[in-house]
């Protein structure tokens, strides 16, 4: 009975938009979304009923459908201040972009750009121009271009160069990269047939050479760059499977994950496998991504020899598989960093990675400061994530915030829900902020947060 009478009270359409401060949002917004966007909230207000709460009043309705149009006009997609002290954190975006990547992406973007136009002649061009001499500088490849990401450039190289044929890897590197990614997968997808050879921990040359036969067209090397095999283990070099490969006129294809072209031993961590390296040992084709250690947008990095990265490029897949302009400018000024011996200095993936200790701990002492005596600096680590480094850190200095396993979630979550989030991690029910993976500019927005979080 209460239930009917509710419902039939609940306003109309028409009646909420006589509201004075609906009629302020329908001057503003299209009719039809406005009208949506009530008629949602009257049907959350009509389960509500069901479900047996009481009816909100008119003015409840309005506020809520106020809020409604508020989060639907709101993009979900916003900043946010990594301080989890993961420096290629995938699910937060992966490498933040220098100063001048990002003003090359907004200058090839604002108007038109010189995409696919030869100037001399006027006559029509390649995109791949743009980045191609680049990329042969810095690398000491023949050739080069990029696609979209580095699971598109492995597709495009093992369909255009295996399909139909046998491409033989190494057990220990028919891996899981993360997020649902396995290099078996790919290799199905692209019509080769993958021979896994080996076992689990140990692989020798004689186990690639046994296994190839007349339908063998490639050795793949897979950089297993989210985890490390540690204890008994052998693993075929790049080196080595350039020679068997020599032997039988086999190709070599090396998936480097991150891939680098500066040395990380410099920095103090391990040796990441660079990209210049590869090209040297005689790698067919090498792939790597754009924003993971490079430190520049989303893209899929192809360099290797011309025979086959003409074919590539060539292919049907490559055009699917395209980048646009915005990111082919950003990678071309994060690329312009190296060759002009400034990567350490401009990228901001490097600077992290270069940052010295004594500046993190300044920041760190200057961030737990402001919450007064709630937390503390202690020693910790950094990881530079992004499928690089498995298990790879560096020395940093945390921000600690304890007061027990709730309490911790509980600031977190603020955190979380502030207008600009700022994201920690929590161990060992300690709520940890690492100030190396966040941009120094960024400092006040935790600070502010911390504050105002723990006044509360
Ligand atoms: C990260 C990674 C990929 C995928 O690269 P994306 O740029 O994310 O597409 C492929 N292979 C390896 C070994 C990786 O580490």
């Amino acid at each position: 009975m209460r239930v009917n009478m509710e419902l039939r009270n609940l306003p109309g359409v028409d009646k909420i938009l006589t509201d004075k401060r609906i009629a302020v949002v329908a001057g503003k917004y299209p009719h039809d979304l406005l009208v949506s966007v009530i008629r949602e909230q009257l049907e959350q207000e009509r389960l509500s009923i069901i479900g047996g709460k009481a009816g909100a009043s008119l003015d409840g309705i309005v506020k809520a459908v106020l809020g409604g149009l508020e989060a639907v006009l709101k993009p979900t997609l916003r900043r946010v201040v990594n301080a989890s002290g993961v420096i290629l954190h995938t699910n937060l975006g992966r490498a933040p972009l220098s100063r001048e990547a990002i003003a090359a992406m907004e200058e090839a973007s604002r108007g038109y750009a010189n995409l696919e136009i030869d100037m001399g002649s006027g006559a029509r061009g390649s995109r791949h121009v743009h980045i191609e001499s680049l990329l042969c500088r810095l690398t000491g490849a023949e050739a080069a271009f990029v696609v979209n990401n580095n699971a598109s450039g492995v597709l495009l190289g093992l369909t255009a160069l295996a399909r139909r044929k046998k491409v033989i890897v190494s057990r220990g590197q028919a891996v899981e990269i993360g997020g649902g990614f396995r290099i078996p997968d790919v290799m199905r997808q692209s019509g080769a047939k993958l021979v896994e050879v080996g076992t689990t921990n140990c692989t020798y040359a004689r186990d690639f050479e046994q296994a190839i036969d007349e339908s063998t067209v490639a050795l793949m090397r897979v950089h297993s760059s989210n985890f490390s095999l540690v204890g008994y283990t052998s693993e075929v070099s790049l080196e080595e499977l350039i020679v068997i490969a020599k032997k039988y006129n086999l190709i070599v294809l090396d998936d480097l994950g991150s891939g680098s072209l500066l040395d990380t031993t410099a920095f103090g961590l391990a040796p990441e496998p660079m990209v210049q390296q590869s090209v040297k040992a005689g790698t067919s084709v090498t792939f790597f991504s754009g924003d993971k250690l490079l430190g520049g947008p989303q893209a899929g990095v192809i360099v290797g020899s011309k025979e086959y990265v003409e074919k590539l490029k060539k292919h049907p897949l490559a055009r699917a598989a395209r980048i646009d302009k915005m990111r082919l400018a950003g990678i071309a000024a994060t690329l312009l960093h190296y060759l002009k011996g400034e990567a350490v200095a401009k990228v901001p993936v490097w600077k992290m990675i270069a940052a010295p200790l004594k500046e993190i701990d300044k920041r760190a002492g200057d961030w737990a400061k402001a919450l007064g005596g709630e937390a503390n600096v202690v020693d910790g680590q950094t990881m530079i994530g992004g499928g690089s480094l498995p298990g790879g850190s560096l020395p940093t200095k945390l921000v600690a915030i304890g007061g027990g396993s709730k309490k911790v979630q509980e600031i977190s979550r603020k955190l979380r829900l502030r207008e600009v989030p700022v994201i920690g991690r929590i161990e060992k029910d300690r709520l940890l902020l690492d100030p190396r993976t966040v941009l120094p500019e960024e400092d006040e927005i935790v600070v502010r947060a911390l504050s105002e979080i723990i006044k509360k």
